[in-house]
Protein backbone atom coordinates (compact mmCIF):
# COMPACT_ATOMS: atom_id res chain seq x y z
CA UNK A 1 0.00 0.00 0.00
CA UNK A 2 2.11 2.89 -1.08
CA UNK A 3 -0.53 5.92 -1.26
CA UNK A 4 -2.53 7.46 1.64
CA UNK A 5 -5.51 4.99 3.26
CA UNK A 6 -6.96 7.88 4.99
CA UNK A 7 -9.78 8.32 2.08
CA UNK A 8 -10.66 5.03 1.96
CA UNK A 9 -10.72 4.62 5.50
CA UNK A 10 -12.75 7.60 5.91
CA UNK A 11 -15.39 6.12 3.56
CA UNK A 12 -15.44 2.76 4.49
CA UNK A 13 -16.49 4.32 8.25
CA UNK A 14 -19.27 6.52 6.77
CA UNK A 15 -20.63 3.25 5.01
CA UNK A 16 -20.23 1.20 8.04
CA UNK A 17 -22.03 4.14 10.54
CA UNK A 18 -25.08 3.85 7.46
CA UNK A 19 -25.17 0.31 8.43
CA UNK A 20 -25.36 0.70 12.37
CA UNK A 21 -22.17 -0.98 12.52
CA UNK A 22 -20.28 2.27 14.32
CA UNK A 23 -22.53 4.46 16.04
CA UNK A 24 -21.41 7.21 17.49
CA UNK A 25 -17.19 7.29 18.21
CA UNK A 26 -17.74 3.57 18.94
CA UNK A 27 -15.21 1.18 16.50
CA UNK A 28 -11.97 1.80 14.76
CA UNK A 29 -10.52 0.98 11.22
CA UNK A 30 -6.56 0.77 10.83
CA UNK A 31 -4.29 0.43 7.73
CA UNK A 32 -1.07 -0.46 7.75
CA UNK A 33 2.13 1.46 5.63
CA UNK A 34 4.82 0.21 3.95
CA UNK A 35 7.44 0.76 6.68
CA UNK A 36 5.09 -1.26 9.07
CA UNK A 37 3.74 1.59 10.75
CA UNK A 38 -0.19 1.68 10.69
CA UNK A 39 -2.88 4.19 10.32
CA UNK A 40 -5.51 4.05 12.99
CA UNK A 41 -8.81 6.45 14.09
CA UNK A 42 -7.94 8.51 16.27
CA UNK A 43 -10.10 7.75 19.91
CA UNK A 44 -13.28 9.65 20.65
CA UNK A 45 -14.59 10.77 16.82
CA UNK A 46 -17.93 10.77 15.68
CA UNK A 47 -17.50 8.29 12.48
CA UNK A 48 -19.66 9.39 10.03
CA UNK A 49 -17.68 12.59 9.96
CA UNK A 50 -14.55 11.55 9.80
CA UNK A 51 -11.43 13.56 8.26
CA UNK A 52 -7.60 13.19 7.31
CA UNK A 53 -7.05 14.83 11.18
CA UNK A 54 -8.74 11.98 12.85
CA UNK A 55 -6.11 9.70 12.79
CA UNK A 56 -2.85 8.42 13.98
CA UNK A 57 0.31 6.91 12.20
CA UNK A 58 1.19 4.06 15.46
CA UNK A 59 4.68 2.27 15.34
CA UNK A 60 4.94 -1.21 16.17
CA UNK A 61 7.88 -0.88 17.70
CA UNK A 62 5.99 -1.88 21.19
CA UNK A 63 3.22 -4.12 21.19
CA UNK A 64 1.01 -1.70 22.54
CA UNK A 65 1.04 1.10 19.91
CA UNK A 66 2.99 3.56 20.46
CA UNK A 67 2.62 7.11 18.74
CA UNK A 68 5.53 7.65 16.26
CA UNK A 69 4.02 10.78 14.26
CA UNK A 70 0.45 13.03 15.34
CA UNK A 71 -1.26 14.19 12.28
CA UNK A 72 -0.65 17.79 12.86
CA UNK A 73 1.42 19.28 15.68
CA UNK A 74 -1.99 21.60 16.42
CA UNK A 75 -3.64 19.09 17.76
CA UNK A 76 -1.63 17.20 20.38
CA UNK A 77 -4.43 16.02 22.33
CA UNK A 78 -5.62 13.20 19.85
CA UNK A 79 -5.43 9.99 20.84
CA UNK A 80 -4.84 6.64 19.28
CA UNK A 81 -8.24 4.37 19.67
CA UNK A 82 -8.34 2.57 22.82
CA UNK A 83 -8.40 -0.95 21.05
CA UNK A 84 -4.95 -0.05 19.30
CA UNK A 85 -3.49 -2.84 20.99
CA UNK A 86 -5.56 -5.09 19.37
CA UNK A 87 -4.80 -3.81 15.52
CA UNK A 88 -0.93 -4.19 16.80
CA UNK A 89 -1.29 -7.69 17.68
CA UNK A 90 -3.35 -8.43 14.37
CA UNK A 91 -0.03 -6.91 12.32
CA UNK A 92 2.14 -9.02 14.26
CA UNK A 93 0.42 -12.37 14.06
CA UNK A 94 -0.36 -11.67 10.07
CA UNK A 95 2.22 -10.13 8.39
CA UNK A 96 0.58 -10.24 5.09
CA UNK A 97 -2.53 -8.03 6.95
CA UNK A 98 -2.33 -4.59 5.34
CA UNK A 99 -5.90 -3.48 7.06
CA UNK A 100 -8.16 -4.26 10.27
CA UNK A 101 -11.54 -3.30 10.71
CA UNK A 102 -13.07 -3.54 14.40
CA UNK A 103 -16.91 -2.56 14.50
CA UNK A 104 -20.20 -3.26 16.79
CA UNK A 105 -22.95 -3.87 15.34
CA UNK A 106 -26.44 -5.41 17.40
CA UNK A 107 -26.02 -9.12 15.90
CA UNK A 108 -22.70 -9.02 16.30
CA UNK A 109 -23.28 -8.74 20.10
CA UNK A 110 -26.33 -10.86 20.19
CA UNK A 111 -24.04 -13.94 18.37
CA UNK A 112 -21.67 -14.21 20.61
CA UNK A 113 -23.94 -14.63 23.07
CA UNK A 114 -25.10 -18.11 21.34
CA UNK A 115 -22.47 -20.25 22.93
CA UNK A 116 -20.70 -20.05 26.08
CA UNK A 117 -17.51 -21.53 24.57
CA UNK A 118 -14.48 -19.74 22.84
CA UNK A 119 -16.03 -20.33 19.04
CA UNK A 120 -19.07 -20.22 17.32
CA UNK A 121 -19.68 -22.56 14.93
CA UNK A 122 -21.41 -20.43 11.68
CA UNK A 123 -23.60 -22.22 9.39
CA UNK A 124 -22.24 -23.55 6.28
CA UNK A 125 -23.30 -20.83 3.75
CA UNK A 126 -22.49 -20.28 0.91
CA UNK A 127 -21.23 -16.83 1.91
CA UNK A 128 -18.71 -18.54 3.96
CA UNK A 129 -16.81 -18.23 0.55
CA UNK A 130 -16.50 -14.56 1.21
CA UNK A 131 -14.59 -14.88 4.06
CA UNK A 132 -12.24 -17.71 2.03
CA UNK A 133 -13.87 -21.13 2.91
CA UNK A 134 -13.58 -23.13 0.14
CA UNK A 135 -15.25 -26.20 1.44
CA UNK A 136 -18.18 -29.00 0.54
CA UNK A 137 -20.26 -28.72 4.10
CA UNK A 138 -17.87 -26.65 5.90
CA UNK A 139 -17.05 -27.17 9.58
CA UNK A 140 -16.47 -23.25 10.52
CA UNK A 141 -15.86 -21.45 13.92
CA UNK A 142 -14.84 -17.70 14.57
CA UNK A 143 -12.64 -17.55 17.84
CA UNK A 144 -14.89 -15.85 20.93
CA UNK A 145 -12.69 -13.73 23.16
CA UNK A 146 -13.61 -12.70 26.62
CA UNK A 147 -14.35 -9.02 26.99
CA UNK A 148 -12.26 -6.62 29.68
CA UNK A 149 -11.86 -3.68 30.51
CA UNK A 150 -8.09 -3.47 29.94
CA UNK A 151 -8.19 -3.59 26.32
CA UNK A 152 -4.00 -4.79 26.21
CA UNK A 153 -5.30 -7.84 27.98
CA UNK A 154 -7.79 -8.77 24.88
CA UNK A 155 -4.91 -8.50 22.41
CA UNK A 156 -2.44 -10.19 24.97
CA UNK A 157 -5.23 -13.61 24.85
CA UNK A 158 -5.80 -13.06 21.28
CA UNK A 159 -1.61 -12.88 20.47
CA UNK A 160 -1.64 -16.23 22.53
CA UNK A 161 -4.47 -18.00 20.98
CA UNK A 162 -4.06 -17.30 17.05
CA UNK A 163 -0.09 -18.05 17.92
CA UNK A 164 -1.33 -21.86 18.88
CA UNK A 165 -3.92 -22.01 16.87
CA UNK A 166 -4.42 -20.20 13.37
CA UNK A 167 -7.62 -19.14 13.18
CA UNK A 168 -10.32 -20.75 10.08
CA UNK A 169 -11.67 -17.37 9.23
CA UNK A 170 -9.74 -14.22 9.21
CA UNK A 171 -12.16 -12.50 12.01
CA UNK A 172 -12.86 -12.96 16.11
CA UNK A 173 -15.21 -11.71 18.51
CA UNK A 174 -15.16 -9.91 21.68
CA UNK A 175 -18.15 -11.24 23.49
CA UNK A 176 -20.83 -8.56 24.30
CA UNK A 177 -18.75 -6.20 22.40
CA UNK A 178 -17.58 -6.46 18.25
CA UNK A 179 -15.90 -8.25 15.38
CA UNK A 180 -12.51 -7.28 14.41
CA UNK A 181 -11.30 -8.63 10.58
CA UNK A 182 -8.22 -8.27 8.98
CA UNK A 183 -7.58 -8.83 5.22
CA UNK A 184 -4.12 -7.99 2.66
CA UNK A 185 -6.44 -5.09 1.30
CA UNK A 186 -8.66 -2.21 2.62
CA UNK A 187 -11.14 -3.22 0.12
CA UNK A 188 -11.14 -7.12 1.34
CA UNK A 189 -11.30 -5.70 4.27
CA UNK A 190 -14.89 -4.25 3.53
CA UNK A 191 -15.61 -7.35 2.05
CA UNK A 192 -15.14 -9.29 4.72
CA UNK A 193 -17.26 -7.36 7.35
CA UNK A 194 -19.53 -7.26 5.20
CA UNK A 195 -19.46 -11.01 4.47
CA UNK A 196 -19.06 -11.15 8.53
CA UNK A 197 -22.09 -9.23 9.54
CA UNK A 198 -24.55 -10.89 6.81
CA UNK A 199 -24.11 -14.66 8.72
CA UNK A 200 -24.35 -12.89 11.74
CA UNK A 201 -27.70 -11.39 10.42
CA UNK A 202 -28.60 -14.59 8.94
CA UNK A 203 -27.68 -16.44 12.73
CA UNK A 204 -30.16 -13.78 14.53
CA UNK A 205 -32.55 -14.45 12.17
CA UNK A 206 -32.13 -17.73 12.23
CA UNK A 207 -32.78 -18.44 15.79
CA UNK A 208 -36.21 -15.86 15.43
CA UNK A 209 -37.48 -18.48 13.77
CA UNK A 210 -36.60 -21.52 15.24
CA UNK A 211 -34.35 -22.83 12.99
CA UNK A 212 -31.87 -24.80 13.46
CA UNK A 213 -28.31 -24.11 12.36
CA UNK A 214 -25.99 -26.24 10.28
ZN1 LIG B 1 -14.69 -1.93 20.28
Amino acid sequence: MRTDPRPTLIAAARQFYKMGWMIGTAGNLSARMPDGSFWITASGRPKSQLTTDDFVLMTLDTCRGKVCLAPTQSHPQKRPSAETSIHAAIYRLFPDAQACYHVHSIENNLVSRFIIGDALPLPSLEMLKGLGVWEENPQVAIPIFANHLEVSRIADEICARFKATIPQVPALLVRDHGVTVWASSLESASNYLEVAEYIFRYMVASQKIGMKLG
